[in-house]
C-alpha cells in the first residue's frame, strides 16, 4: 500500500516494452498509449473504491474511473456481489434475463425522452445504430455533428471528432470512405448561427443532429444557453431527429442523464459507460414509435451475440442501485466542486493560468487564461503544460486522464480526503508548470 510518489514504474514500463511487440502501440485504445503526455502508460493491477495501484504496487487517487464508467468507484462491494452472483449463474446465455428486463426498466423509467430501449455491447455500436435508425426514419443520409464531440468510432463519426482523433491531432480517420465522409458535416459546438446556416445549406435535410449534450472529449465543454434548444428547433422544423450521445453523461449527472437537467428532450438518445458498471454495454432508445423501427419490430437491422449480457446488466443495476440512495448526485457534486475551487486556487497561487469546466463530477481542465466554449478554444489552450502536470500529478501519486482532451471523473468513492491529497499534490505539479523547467 505504498503512496506513488515517485514510485518506480519498472514493471509498467518492462510490461509495455512487451505489449509493444503483440499489441498495436502495446495498447487496446489509442489514449491509453500515453503518446499526449509524453511517459510510460501504467499497467494497472488492481483497483478499489478511488484509488488503483500499478503493476509496481504503487497506489494512485484515479480520476479516469475507466473513462467514466466507474462512477460508485472500483469494484464496490455490492457490484462485485452483484457480479459475482450472476457470473456464478452463468456468463451468457443469448437469450432474454431478467436482469436485463429491469435494467430496460430502469432506463425508461429515469430517461425522459426513452420509452424503448435496445442493449448494445459498447457506445460505439450504440451510437452507430441510433444513426441508421434516424437515416431508417427520416430517409435521408446526411448527418450533422459538432467539432469536438466524440461519438465512437464508426465511420460516420470520425469528421473532427474528440477524444482519440484530437489526441494525436488527426481531423479524420485514414480508412472511411469519402462518400461516408461526404454524409457528414460538422460546425463547431455552440455555435447557433453555424448550424442555422448548415441547416440553410443543406436543403436535401439532415437525417440527424447527434450531440453530446454536455461535451466530454474536447475536455469538458458545457452547453451554452440556447444551443440545445436551438437544435431542437431546427430538427423539428425540418423533421430531422435529434441524437442526444449521452455515452458518458447517461446516469452521471443525473439518474436521467443531461436531458433531465438541460429540459432538452432529444428523439433518440444513446448510453454506454455507466450503464455497464464497468462492463461493455451500450444502449440506444427513445419514443416507441421510433424504437419500432428497429428489428424484430421493423425494418431496421440490428443485432449482437452478446448484447443484453446477464454479467454486464447485472454490474449496470448494481451500479444504478447504488446512485439512487443517499444524495449519491448532490455528494458527487459538492466533492468535485472542492476539487475544482482546490486546483483553481493552487494554479493561481502558482502563476499558472486554468480554466476549469465543470459539470456535475465531469471536470475539464485547460491551461488558459480565457474561457473554452468549442474544440478550437480546447485545442488553444496550452497541451504542452497539461503533459508536464499530468507527469509531475502522476509521480505525486495522482491518475489523470492521459490526454487534455478527456474529462476528469469523480465517483462517490473519492472522498474530502482524496480531493485534499490531490489538491496538495497540485501544488508542485502547478510549480513545475509555472517554472517551465519540467521535461520528460
Ligand atoms: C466513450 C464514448 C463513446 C463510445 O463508447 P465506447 O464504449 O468507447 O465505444 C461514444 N460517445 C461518447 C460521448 C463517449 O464518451
Amino acid at each position: 500500500m505504498t503512496k506513488a510518489s515517485k514510485a518506480s514504474q519498472a514493471k509498467s514500463e518492462a510490461l509495455f516494452a512487451r505489449a509493444r511487440k503483440v499489441m498495436v502501440g502495446g495498447v487496446s485504445s489509442p489514449v491509453r498509449a500515453f503518446k499526449a503526455v509524453g511517459g510510460t502508460p501504467l499497467f494497472i493491477s488492481r483497483g478499489r473504491g478511488s484509488h488503483v495501484w500499478s503493476a509496481d504496487g504503487a497506489r494512485y487517487i484515479d480520476y479516469v474511473c475507466s473513462w467514466g464508467p466507474l462512477i460508485a468507484g472500483h469494484s464496490h462491494p455490492k457490484v462485485v456481489r452483484a457480479v459475482s452472483s450472476a457470473v456464478a449463474r452463468g456468463t451468457s446465455f443469448g437469450a432474454p434475463c431478467e436482469d436485463e428486463l429491469k435494467l430496460a426498466e430502469k432506463v425508461c423509467s429515469s430517461v425522459p425522452s426513452i420509452e424503448r430501449v435496445r442493449f448494445v455491447s459498447s457506445g460505439t455500436e450504440a451510437a452507430m445504430s441510433a444513426l441508421r435508425l434516424a437515416r431508417a426514419c427520416t430517409k435521408r443520409d446526411k448527418l450533422l455533428k459538432f467539432d469536438g464531440c466524440y461519438h465512437g468510432h464508426s465511420d460516420a463519426f470520425l469528421t473532427n471528432a474528440g477524444s482519440g482523433l484530437a489526441t494525436l491531432d488527426v481531423p479524420a480517420s485514414a480508412g472511411v470512405p469519402a462518400s461516408s465522409a461526404a454524409e457528414t458535416v460538422t460546425v463547431p459546438y455552440n455555435d447557433v448561427e453555424a448550424m442555422e446556416s448548415a441547416f440553410d445549406a443543406h436543403k436535401e435535410g439532415f437525417a440527424a443532429v447527434i450531440v453530446e449534450p454536455v461535451a466530454g472529449n474536447m475536455g469538458v465543454v458545457p452547453p451554452e444557453e440556447g444551443f440545445l434548444e436551438a437544435a431542437r428547433r431546427l430538427c423539428t422544423r425540418d423533421g430531422s431527429l435529434l441524437i442526444f450521445d449521452e455515452v458518458i453523461t447517461g446516469f452521471r449527472l443525473s439518474l436521467g442523464g443531461a436531458q433531465a437537467i438541460l429540459g432538452v428532450r432529444p428523439d433518440i438518445t444513446c448510453l454506454g459507460k455507466v450503464i455497464g458498471g464497468g462492463f461493455p454495454v451500450g444502449a440506444y432508445g427513445g419514443s416507441e414509435a421510433v424504437m419500432n423501427m428497429v428489428a424484430p419490430e421493423g425494418p431496421v437491422y440490428q443485432a449482437g451475440t452478446l448484447s443484453g449480457n446477464p454479467v454486464a446488466m447485472a454490474a449496470g443495476l448494481a451500479t444504478i442501485s447504488l446512485m439512487e440512495v443517499g444524495g449519491g448526485y448532490s455528494r458527487l457534486d459538492s466533492t468535485s466542486a472542492r476539487l475544482e475551487r482546490g486546483l483553481l486556487e493552487e494554479a493561481e497561487r502558482a502563476g499558472v493560468q486554468v480554466t476549469a469546466n465543470r459539470v456535475g463530477s465531469m471536470l475539464g481542465l485547460f491551461f488558459s487564461g480565457s474561457r473554452v466554449t468549442n474544440f478550437e478554444e480546447a485545442k488553444n489552450a496550452d497541451r504542452g503544460r497539461y503533459a508536464k502536470f499530468h507527469r509531475s500529478m502522476l509521480d505525486e501519486g495522482v491518475y489523470l486522464p492521459p490526454s487534455a482532451f478527456e474529462t476528469l471523473f469523480v465517483s462517490t468513492a473519492h472522498t474530502d480526503a482524496d480531493v485534499d491529497a490531490t489538491v496538495k499534490a497540485s501544488r508542485a505539479a502547478f510549480a513545475k508548470c509555472a517554472e517551465g523547467a519540467y521535461s520528460r
